[in-house]
């Protein structure tokens, strides 16, 4: 449980030059979230896309992060050749064994992702286990303070009780409007859109199965003073 877990009280304290090593000293910090990143697909997908944009996956569970990061720490030494001083990719992903649900805050400042994505994650099927799931209006205004006016939530799942569970929430939330896959796309971040349908293991699984996914993706929005 979490108590065997040490957290950092606050994103100051997350010692970010040992997560990006390339990107010491450049103060530099997350500006993806995969949340339940699970074994990494999205992250290792996106990773050469965005080679200058800091990625970090949250993951619960011990030996699912403990694969990831040996899968990052392998996939930077295969692309780094000895004789190159220049790091190759991935030095821009890395992974947290946290509880998301609980921690968010303590790993990213306010306004400081401009992605934050909830692939497949678990459904928790029965009424009494909802309170579990990952989309909550708590949990909305947590991801509206760490998100900056105009990032991007990405939720896809191949539930459809749960794709209307998180649509529902995040369009009742008022920091948040819908965004289409269409304007994603006009917008450039179609690759990001292929990958959160594609790259992840889950998702790739549902292909395999033939099942359908769903995709849901919300703008936080600038809050107009007046
Ligand atoms: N996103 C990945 C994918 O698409 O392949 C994994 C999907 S898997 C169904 C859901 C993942 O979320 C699991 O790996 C699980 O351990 C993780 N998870 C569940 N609750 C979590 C929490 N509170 N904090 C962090 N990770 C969590």
């Amino acid at each position: 449980s979490d108590h065997a877990l040490a957290y950092p009280a606050s994103p100051d304290e997350v010692d970010w030059d040992s997560h990006y090593p390339a990107f010491a000293g450049t103060g530099k910090t997350p500006e993806f979230a995969d949340v339940g990143c699970g074994f990494g697909g999205l992250l290792i997908a996106l990773a050469p896309l965005f080679p200058d944009t800091l990625m970090l996956g949250m993951e619960i569970r011990v030996q699912v992060s403990q694969y990831v990061q040996d899968r990052i720490v392998a996939l930077r030494a295969l692309n780094t050749t000895p004789e190159s001083s220049t790091p190759g990719p991935y030095q821009n992903i890395s992974i947290v064994r946290a509880n998301s649900m609980k921690f968010t805050p303590n790993y990213f400042r306010k306004h400081s992702l401009s992605a934050l994505f909830f692939l497949f994650p678990d459904p928790h099927f029965k009424s009494r286990k909802h309170k579990a799931r990952i989309i909550s209006p708590t949990l909305l205004a947590e991801y509206a303070y760490v998100l900056r006016p105009g990032g991007i939530v990405y939720t896809i799942t191949d539930v459809r009780d749960l794709h209307d569970w998180m649509r529902t929430h995040l369009e009742a939330f008022p920091l948040f409007e819908p965004v289409s896959e269409v304007d994603l796309r006009a917008e450039g971040k179609g690759p990001i859109v292929d990958a959160v349908y594609t790259s992840t293991e889950e998702g790739k699984k549902v292909e395999r199965n033939q099942g359908e996914k769903w995709l849901a993706c919300f703008r936080r929005i600038e809050v107009q003073r007046v």
